[in-house]
């Protein structure tokens, strides 16, 4: 059902921010320079002399300088993309480069500044304007905003926030976000609060908002839909999805200089990066028949964008200074190789998950619905007016009239019919009660009986009211969010704006030939030249033929030194990925490690065992413990056993209730004490120590003692110590006692004044002052 169109080329575009303060301030050398007119960007680079006489250049389908819009970007480049998206295209928009040289300006740009805003804000303004000029077409808008960062997929409007989705796959549809949420939206002021939404929960994650942007891949997915009355006679409905990425930076991480959980992070961005590198190759590259879109999470999700049914355009970000050169032309090198993608894109009409068809459906069963309970009201109406004599064909040509009439105003009259129907069948309800109250020939118990009836029926006519009026309000509410030109959405541009936009337009596709005729003309002049010459003598032919061999020595020169370019970016790359490398390989040996040295054999054994790879996951996983496989009798409880420890007998199962006495009690009923072992140690017993030993020790500890009470007042304690260590200890005393008093006098006095031989010493004191407390 979808229209096949020739393979087209992914669109490159480049654009090189100004110079910042910073570079400014700094005065750092211009190495850009863009040619807008030819869509070319050459680039010098200084640390090589032979730059100067042949820089690189570079030819994309258009270039912006430092000086370009934002809405001349868009309407040269992205209005076309859109456009195609609400024909019921996919397409892609990506922003690629450096940390800090505009992705994000050019993405989303200054919310609040109408001038700066990004191709996302502009591209909400286009999609609304456009469904609100449309005619006879019923469109339905979503959102969705994600964020791959570390190889995780983070829905950025939910409210669940450490909820990490999963990516999934299904043969008619492709790879979607399993779980992703997507908001309804009405207007561009509703899609933008989305927008901010997401922002929001984006910084969430790092309090410097550039470090975190620069780390993580953000997607901002806008799905139209939109139903229109076919040749056929049927409702076709086209299906367009817009992505708009906004990658993370690309500089090597060797610059960063990261480390550690860093350099973690840093290779699963470079791997996402990387990977999207090595598609890029192999698309280009014509000559491998696999291309690893599985190798990352963002090639998985952008697998449709790169080679697939999906327009897309790259926006490369640069910088113009010299100290980002080598950025830069691997940028501009990457984007190169972009240029040669080709995709298939297609309308997408008709797809079997299409939103707008279920909403479809679903109004059309609620007024169903509706419909059939107002068909019950009326019949009853005409059926109650028989009796009192009323016209029935009158009534039933109303009701035909009712519906017929012109879709928009029904809704109100319907309603204000149906306020009118409830609020007569009300009085009358009212006014037969009423008459029953006042009816005095009524036996007392018939008035009763009568009254309840009629209240009875009060209360049903007040339910079938309060459904009703649900389910018209949510037909309405559904209704609302299909939009339909000039009246869900209203265009308030004027007419001078829409030719305004009209000449914007014309100007870009001017600008877009010119380019391409420059383009061509230089391709031409190359050419013609060869074609062209005639030589009047052989010295002129020898001159023409050696002008013409320096250009193409030129050339070469060129060439090769690009050649060299490459290997070189080629080999840092690799350098790259073997630091990488080297520093998985050692947190694998680690672990090893410990796995060898820390976790038992058995246990490991159990764990490999149990491990299995989930392809859909991209994933390593553990089976669930489960002895199914190796004892299934075990498992099994025999079938009689329901709800027993073991087989019961019906008999027994009687005794159980019937008898106190425990032989047929199913349970344990013996309560055991506990078996406990017996004792094998002993309870700690000071080891003895021999007499002298004893005291010595004692003798030494008292010695210390009264060394503390000597120190505060001498004169008493002295006459304590005199007394006292002999009687304690005798001549083992002293040994301990002299030598440590030696110790601690040697640099105060030369002579013991503790010895026993001059135990009243006027020296003493003054040497015990000297004892540091
Ligand atoms: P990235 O998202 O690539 O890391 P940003 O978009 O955050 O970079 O841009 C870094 C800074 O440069 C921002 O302050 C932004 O306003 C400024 N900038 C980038 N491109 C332009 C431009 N074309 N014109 C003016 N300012 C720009
Ligand atoms: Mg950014």
């Amino acid at each position: 059902m979808s229209k096949s169109k020739s393979p087209e080329s992914v669109k490159v575009v480049v654009r090189c921010r100004p110079m910042n303060e910073k570079e400014r301030a700094t005065k750092f050398e211009r190495v850009v320079t863009v040619d807008v007119k030819l869509g070319q960007i050459i680039v010098r680079n200084p640390r090589l002399a032979s730059a100067h006489e042949h820089p690189k250049v570079f030819t994309f389908d258009s270039v912006y300088d430092s000086n370009s819009k934002q809405i001349d970007l868009y309407d040269e480049t992205f209005r076309q993309l859109v456009d195609s998206v609400l024909l019921g295209f996919n397409g892609t928009i990506f922003a690629y480069g450096q940390t800090g040289t505009g992705k994000t300006y050019t993405m989303e740009g200054v919310r609040n500044d109408p001038e700066r805003r990004g191709v996302i804000p502009n591209s909400f303004e286009h999609i609304f304007t456009h469904i609100s000029r449309s005619q006879n077409q019923q469109y339905l808008v979503r959102a969705s905003y994600l964020e791959i960062y570390q190889e995780e997929i983070r829905d950025l409007i939910s409210k669940d926030q450490s909820h990490r989705l999963e990516l999934k796959e299904r043969p008619d549809t492709g790879v979607y976000v399993k779980d992703l949420s997507s908001f309804v939206t009405k207007s561009a002021a509703e899609i933008e609060r989305v927008m901010i939404l997401g922002n929001q929960n984006r910084s969430v994650g790092s309090t410097n908002m550039n470090e975190h942007s620069s780390r993580s891949h953000a997607i901002f997915v806008i799905t139209v839909e939109c139903s229109e009355l076919g040749v056929d006679g049927e409702n076709h409905i086209r299906v367009g999805k817009l992505n708009l990425v906004d990658l993370a930076g690309s500089e090597r991480q060797a610059k960063t200089g990261a480390q550690g959980e860093r350099l973690k992070e840093a290779t699963k961005i470079n791997l996402s990066l990387s990977a999207l590198g090595n598609v890029i190759s192999a698309l280009v590259d014509g000559r491998s028949s696999h291309i690893p879109y599985r190798d990352s999470k963002l090639t998985r999700l952008l697998q449709d964008s790169l080679g697939g049914n999906a327009r897309t355009v790259m926006v490369a970000n640069i910088g113009p200074a010299c100290y980002n050169v080598e950025e830069t032309l691997t940028t501009l090198r990457y984007s190169n190789r972009a240029k040669n993608i080709r995709n298939k894109p297609r309308i997408n009409e008709d797809p079997k998950d299409a939103l707008l068809r279920e909403f479809q459906e679903q109004i059309a069963r609620l007024k169903e619905q509706l419909e059939r309970r107002s068909g019950k009201k009326k019949k009853r109406r005409p059926g109650r007016r028989a009796g009192e004599g009323g016209h029935e064909e009158d009534l039933e040509d109303g009701e035909t009239d009712d519906e017929e009439e012109g879709e928009g105003e029904e809704e109100e009259g319907e309603g204000g019919d149906q306020g009118d129907y409830w609020r007569e069948q009300q009085e009358k309800l009212e006014g037969e009660r009423k008459a029953i109250m006042e009816d005095h020939s009524l036996v007392a118990e018939e008035k009763l009986r009568l009254l309840k009836e009629k209240e009875k029926k009060m209360e049903d006519l007040k339910k079938e009211k309060e459904v009703g009026e649900m389910l018209s309000a949510k037909v309405k509410a559904m209704e609302s969010k299909l939009l339909v030109g000039g009246k869900n959405i209203v265009d308030h541009t004027n007419e001078q704006q829409r030719i305004l936009e009209q000449k914007r337009h014309e100007i870009a596709e001017q600008k877009r030939r010119e380019r391409e005729m420059q383009q061509q003309v230089e391709n031409r002049d190359e050419e013609t030249l060869e074609l062209k010459e005639t030589y009047s003598s052989l010295q002129q032919e020898v001159d023409i033929k050696t002008k013409k061999l320096k250009k193409l020595f030129a050339k070469l020169q060129a060439v090769k030194a690009e050649i060299q370019d490459v290997q070189e970016a080629h080999i840092k790359e690799r350098q790259d990925l073997e630091q990488s490398q080297n520093e998985l390989t050692r947190e694998l040996k680690l672990k090893h490690l410990i796995i060898e040295n820390f976790i038992p054999m058995e246990e490991k054994n159990k764990i490999v065992s149990r491990a299995f790879f989930d392809e859909e996951d991209d994933h390593w996983k553990v089976k669930a413990i489960t002895r199914l496989e190796d004892n299934h009798q075990m498992m099994c409880r025999p079938v009689s056993a329901v709800g027993y420890r073991r087989p019961l007998s019906q008999y027994a199962r009687v005794a159980m209730v019937m008898r106190s006495e425990a032989r047929y009690k199913a349970e344990n009923l013996l309560k055991l004490e506990m078996d406990l072992p017996e004792r094998t140690t002993r309870d700690y017993e000071e080891p003895a120590i021999a007499p002298n030993v004893a005291a010595a020790l004692e003798a030494a500890l008292r010695d210390e003692d009264e060394i503390q009470v000597d120190a505060s007042g001498f004169h008493s304690s002295l006459g304590l110590t005199g007394g006292a260590s002999p009687a304690s200890a005798g001549g083992s005393l002293r040994k301990p006692k002299s030598g440590r008093s030696k110790t601690g006098k040697k640099s105060s006095a030369p002579t013991s004044p503790f010895s026993p031989s001059s135990p009243a010493s006027p020296l003493y004191p003054q040497s015990r002052g000297l004892v540091p407390k």
